[in-house]
């Protein structure tokens, strides 16, 4: 690095990642709010809270999520976790020494030190695999047989190697050795979460939740991690809120008990303007989503020519998703497409009408959407989005679905489930477009005071007024009463309290309302007793 260039580095400024954002007060208030409301809502339905870990290993979202979705395929941030303690650096180090080494069958010296550099590496390899250090998986066992066999072969050299195919033969057992050792996993792939409902499954399982009473009810908060595109409404850590309830009957009343939670939940954080869409993808058998699909296909490859790259590539990979295209060029084609809603199987048909029903007893406007999918194949029947206004094209704020599969899929018993993830920055930009953000801000009372005495009287009546639940700011240094009022005003406080020696030694004790400029003068005890009245006013 040149002079110049270390200068520059170190007066460089730090920002926030790309994608990322700091949430800052007065903002932050109003996050508090959404939150606490999820919290009182959501525990009104009888759900409970689980905090879920940030990072999990790779393959439950490559496995929940599915390899074929953008997340998975280009969206993860996906970290490489070291093997603890100095046996994952030696094991390093003698994979790369053997990976470089070259073994000359002319030379047993070298035959010698590969195959000393070889049991080194499988007998610190075996003390990682016992203590539980090296990563484990289905085919651990196997490939370390096959690592053990392999010092059988070598030991065979050096023998008398005069012929061509000894030394044949002795490359090929090296490079054999290079590959074992090459392809030992030794460190393990762990994923900033892209979504929760996989951990939340996750947990159900490894913690034995269907031994407890059914369903069981659960929501979560918290930051979501995707290298998406940034834009507005649409970051690389974005904050959601979800719910899902597993285990029990897959009645549409479930359904629609956590539609109606949803609404109820975006009702009290007063966001308005909200549209529910519902729509039924059936399940996945050859007289319902299987069949449809198929005809679908059939369908798209009629308009192949029409559709655009995107659209093209899914009619393979996931048909389901052309439906949830936004280009314009292609909406008028989608719209000629055979709907779902006609190739349900009896029992989805049923299902779906019944979860309709359900929402009307609830009062839920709803309204139906036939391209409403999920792409992923254990999702099921009953699907839903609400949009919302002041988003642009980022309008969705909240998906969800059913989707009885995914606990089996993890290796879980059957159990039914469905959930949903409320996008938290889309609802707060939407909450903020329309005005509705009126969250207490600014100090209830501020205190002015001048003089040792009245410092004393300050602190104790900053003290008793913070008890009382007041927000109050208390100078750390002595001002002139006209610049601590302008401060006041500038923090926007309600109230300044007057306190000067003056007032301290009267035993009167001024409040200015800063709206009207009114004062008043109270003595200590009575001035509590005025702010807890003007407070309720
Ligand atoms: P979109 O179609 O907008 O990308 P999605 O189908 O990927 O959404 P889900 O995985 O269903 O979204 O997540 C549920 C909600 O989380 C979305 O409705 C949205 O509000 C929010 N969300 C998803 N991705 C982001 C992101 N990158 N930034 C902000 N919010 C997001
Ligand atoms: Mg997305």
């Amino acid at each position: 690095m040149s002079d110049a260039t270390a200068k520059k580095e170190e007066g460089r400024k730090f920002q926030a990642t790309k994608g990322t954002r700091d949430i800052l007060p007065p903002e932050t208030a109003l996050w508090n709010r959404v939150e606490q409301t999820a919290h009182e809502v959501f525990a009104t339905f009888g759900y409970g809270e689980i905090r879920l870990p940030v990072f999990e290993d790779f393959r439950l979202f490559q496995r929940a999520v599915g390899v074929e979705t953008d997340i998975v395929n280009k969206e993860m941030y996906v970290l490489d976790d070291l093997m603890e303690g100095e046996i994952g650096a030696r094991l390093e180090y003698l994979r790369v020494q053997i990976q470089y080494m070259t073994v000359s069958s002319a030379l047993p010296t070298e035959v010698e030190q590969f195959k000393t550099l070889y049991n080194d590496f499988v007998k610190a390899y075996r003390i990682a695999l016992e203590r539980g250090l090296a990563p484990r998986d289905e085919f651990t066992d196997r490939h370390f047989s096959f690592l053990e066999a392999m010092i059988g072969r070598l030991d065979l050299f050096p023998r008398d190697m005069r012929t061509p195919e000894d030394s044949f033969v002795l490359d090929e057992t090296v490079n054999n050795c290079k590959i074992q050792v090459r392809e030992i996993q030794l460190t393990e792939l762990k994923a900033l979460r892209p979504e929760a409902t996989a951990s939340v499954c996750r947990a159900y399982i490894e913690h034995n939740m269907q031994q407890l009473p059914q369903p069981v009810k659960l929501y979560y908060l918290g930051p979501m991690f995707r290298r998406e595109r940034p834009q507005k409404g649409r970051y690389r850590q974005f904050y959601q809120i979800g719910a899902e309830i597993l285990g029990g009957p897959d009645a549409p009343a479930t359904d629609a008990e956590v539609i109606e939670m949803l609404m109820t939940f975006f009702d009290k954080v007063g966001l308005q303007g909200a549209t529910l869409y519902v729509n039924s993808i059936g399940h996945s058998a050859e007289n319902c989503r299987r069949g449809y699909v198929a005809k679908l296909m059939a369908a798209l490859e009629k308009v192949k020519d029409k559709l655009g790259p995107d659209s093209q590539r899914r009619i393979d990979t996931n048909p389901l998703r052309v439906l949830d295209s936004k280009l314009e060029s292609e909406q008028a084609i989608i719209a000629t497409l055979p709907r779902i809603a006609d190739h349900l199987c009896d029992e989805c048909k049923t299902h779906y009408a019944a979860v309709k029903r359900q929402l009307e007893l609830r009062g839920v406007l709803y309204q139906e959407n036939w391209r409403l999918v999920r792409g992923l194949d254990y999702y099921m029947r009953t699907t839903f989005e609400i949009t919302a206004p002041g988003l642009g094209s980022q309008n969705a704020v909240c998906g969800g679905g059913r989707y009885d599969g995914l606990v089996e899929l993890l290796g879980g018993p059957p159990t039914k489930g469905i959930g949903f993830a409320i996008g938290e920055d889309r609802l707060i930009l939407s909450l903020q477009e329309s005005g509705k953000t009126n969250v207490a801000q600014g100090r209830d009372v501020y205190i002015a005071w001048m003089g040792e005495r009245a410092y004393a009287a300050a602190i104790r009546a900053a003290k008793d007024l913070r008890k009382a639940g007041f927000s109050v700011e208390l100078p750390p240094v002595e001002q002139k009463f006209g610049k601590a009022l302008g401060q006041a005003d500038k923090l926007g406080a309600r109230f300044a309290l007057i306190l000067g020696d003056n007032e301290v030694s009267e035993g009167l004790w001024t409040i200015k309302t800063l709206s009207t400029g009114e004062q008043t003068k109270f003595t200590e005890s009575d001035l509590l007793d005025y702010l807890v009245k003007q407070r309720s006013a």
